[in-house]
């Protein structure tokens, strides 16, 4: 069965020669094995909202939306099933007392889609989603179905934790969570300059904040959530900052509620985004020659904002925030307006500052150019080439991605 394929965003169409949606592991395994001795390729889609080629392929496209929800649970970890959107695990796992760490802006994602792309939320202490899976089953590109853990084939653990779904087809995941809880969200508006100059105080004294920068107002919206049982520490406005006395922009009240309800906000408008994940050293010098280049260059064609948001270092090798400190902009497009022009200038400015792309979202780099800003680079190739030796996985999008010329 085939038929047209559209991404979130609307910029990313094609018809693979297949689509496949198993509903159990040997399934997948048969899969596999059959695009293998076709030496066709095999590309996974979760629910479709990268918008890089991840997913393009003139071959099989599979999907494990059949294969979704909460598999058991041990003390605060679960284990899941690859195809499961984060809408319903949130749910899921809310039902089983759980909740995880952190959540991006959004929840349509599938659990294996988010991860292998690295996908985040922001909060100095928070990594990005992929550092909450601890184990990994997958389907390598020779159809054998692999565990990978701690205690199993664990040398393949940081390659497997974010694989771009080269390395296999993920059937289930084990996150490391937290007995759930819930989150008290805040808004505000202020001008940026106060914003950026309140940012460390404000990162510091929040569990979680990131904020939008308008170019159109230069005015920014800040965000804030903490724990409503105060465990996170003392959120802004109990923090001795009453406004006006001191300077500080009032937040408004805004909701309360479980983390998979209060992180994620719902997105109907479709856009266009670049982001990229800076060292945080470099934050202020690039946000400033971001908001300078955008103001003198393309505030009559920007429809909308920038999102800067932070996230803890990690040590998995594909990881945007691999060994450092992180702190992300995005600069998001209305869909209907061309981003282009605009956004290759952003890319030029955030790789002068050491940035590196998120893998799902738009960007123009190449293998020759990626290698250089992943220093576990070669360990992640050589554990493609293990589990994947025929190229299952590799379409020409893939191999201009991940083998130099
Ligand atoms: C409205 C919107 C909001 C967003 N918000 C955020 C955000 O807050 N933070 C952030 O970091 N990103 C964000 N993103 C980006 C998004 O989280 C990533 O692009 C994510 O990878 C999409 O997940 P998906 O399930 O749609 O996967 P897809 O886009 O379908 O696939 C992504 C990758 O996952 C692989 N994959 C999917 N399923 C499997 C599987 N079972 N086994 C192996 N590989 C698999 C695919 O092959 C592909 O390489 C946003 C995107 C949109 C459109």
């Amino acid at each position: 069965m085939s038929r047209p394929f559209v991404n979130w965003s609307g910029s990313l169409a094609f018809t693979p020669s297949g689509y496949a949606e198993p509903t159990d592991e040997e399934e997948v395994r048969k899969l596999v094995t059959r695009v293998r001795e076709s030496g066709d390729t095999l590309r996974p889609v979760g629910s479709g909202h990268s918008s890089s080629p991840l997913v393009r392929t003139d071959g099989t496209l599979v999907s494990l939306h059949r294969m979704a929800g909460v598999i058991d649970k041990a003390g605060d970890r679960a284990t899941v099933r690859g195809g499961s959107r984060l809408k319903e695990l949130g749910a899921g796992l809310y039902d089983v007392g759980l909740a995880m760490d952190n959540l991006g802006d959004v929840d349509y994602q599938s659990i294996a889609g988010a991860t292998a792309t690295g996908t985040h939320g922001t909060g100095l202490g928070f990594g990005n989603l992929s550092t909450q899976v601890s184990e990994v089953r997958l389907v390598t590109g020779t159809g054998e179905v692999l565990d990978v853990s701690a205690t199993s084939n664990s040398e393949l653990l940081p390659a497997v934790r974010l694989s771009l779904g080269v390395l296999g087809v993920v059937t289930q995941l084990t996150l490391d969570l937290q007995p759930r809880y819930d989150l008290h969200r805040r808004a505000w508006c202020a001008p940026v300059e106060w914003t950026l100059d309140h940012l460390a105080d404000l990162q510091h004294t929040n569990r979680n904040m990131d904020f939008y920068w308008y170019p159109r107002s230069d005015l920014t919206q800040i965000r804030t959530m903490n724990r409503a049982d105060g465990a996170s520490g003392p959120p802004v406005a109990a923090a001795g900052r009453t406004p006006k006395s001191d300077g500080w922009y009032e937040p408004r009240e805004l909701e309360v509620g479980p983390t998979h309800r209060t992180i994620p906000q719902d997105r109907e408008l479709p856009f266009e985004e670049i982001e990229y994940m800076l060292p945080s050293e470099a934050f202020p010098a690039c946000f400033a020659e971001v908001r300078r280049r955008i103001l003198d260059r393309h505030r009559r064609t920007v429809g909308w904002r920038v999102l800067v948001r932070s996230i803890a270092a990690d040590d998995i090798w594909l990881s945007n925030a691999y060994g450092r400190p992180t702190t992300a902009i995005a600069c998001l497009q209305n869909a209907a307006l061309p981003y282009e022009e605009y956004f290759r200038d952003m890319e030029a400015v955030f790789r002068q500052y050491g940035g590196r792309p998120h893998w799902g979202k738009k960007h123009w780099l190449s293998a020759d150019d990626l290698r250089p800003l992943f220093p576990r680079w070669d360990a992640f190739q050589a554990a493609r080439r293990r589990l994947d030796p025929d190229g299952v996985f590799l379409t020409p999008d893939l191999a201009r991605l991940l083998e130099e010329a």
